[in-house]
C-alpha cells in the first residue's frame, strides 16, 4: 500500500486501513469461496489478523499509543521513568534493566549505568481489555491538526481501527 506524503500518516493510516478491515472483518464472518485445485472443490476460506511486523513508529501508528516523549514504552507505560540529559537534551529511559533476568549481571552494574543497582521485576504488559479500557472513549482526530506532545493523561491518541474487527 502507498501512504502519499513526505510524512508519517499519524491517525490517519485507519482512514487507509479501512478497507483492510472491512474485508478482514467479512473474511472472518461469512468467509469466502475458494477453489481448491488439488481436491477439485470449493471451500470456504475464513482469515484473520494474527499479528502485524512493523517498526517502532509505525507501531505507534496502528496502536495509537504515543512513541515518542516521556512515556515512549507502551509495556511501562505512565511508569516510565525518564530524565533529559543536561547538555545533549536528549532523553534518557532508565529502568529498563528489570527487563533482564534477576540475576543478570547488568542489573548490579551501578557506574555503567546511572548510577544504581535495579532489583525491580518485570512490569506486566496490558491485555486486551486493559488498552481498550484507555482508549475506548477517545474521539480519534484525523488530519495533521492535533497537537503533538504527549502527557500523562494522552499517551493514547487513539481507539485503533483494529478494535473494529470482531476478534
Ligand atoms: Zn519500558
Amino acid at each position: 500500500m502507498m501512504i502519499v506524503g513526505p510524512r508519517q500518516p499519524g491517525n490517519d493510516i485507519d482512514v487507509y486501513l479501512s478497507p483492510l478491515i472491512e474485508d478482514l472483518t467479512k473474511l472472518w464472518e461469512h468467509g469466502v469461496d475458494v477453489w481448491d485445485g488439488n481436491l477439485w472443490e470449493t471451500f470456504r476460506l475464513h482469515a484473520m489478523v494474527f499479528c502485524t511486523i512493523n517498526d517502532y513508529p509505525t507501531y505507534g501508528n496502528l496502536s495509537g499509543y504515543s512513541v515518542k516523549g516521556h512515556h515512549a514504552c507502551p509495556i511501562c507505560e505512565i511508569n516510565m521513568s525518564f530524565f533529559q540529559l543536561k547538555h545533549g537534551k536528549k532523553m534518557v529511559y532508565t529502568r529498563h534493566r528489570r527487563f533482564l533476568k534477576h540475576y543478570h549481571l547488568y542489573r548490579r552494574l551501578k557506574k555503567a549505568f546511572n548510577g544504581s543497582q535495579e532489583n525491580e521485576i518485570v512490569p506486566k504488559p496490558l491485555n486486551g481489555k486493559e488498552v481498550y479500557d484507555r482508549v475506548k472513549n477517545i474521539i480519534t482526530i484525523f488530519g495533521k491538526t492535533q497537537k503533538k506532545s504527549a502527557t500523562e493523561t494522552n499517551i493514547w491518541k487513539k481507539r485503533s481501527i483494529f478494535f473494529d474487527l470482531p476478534y
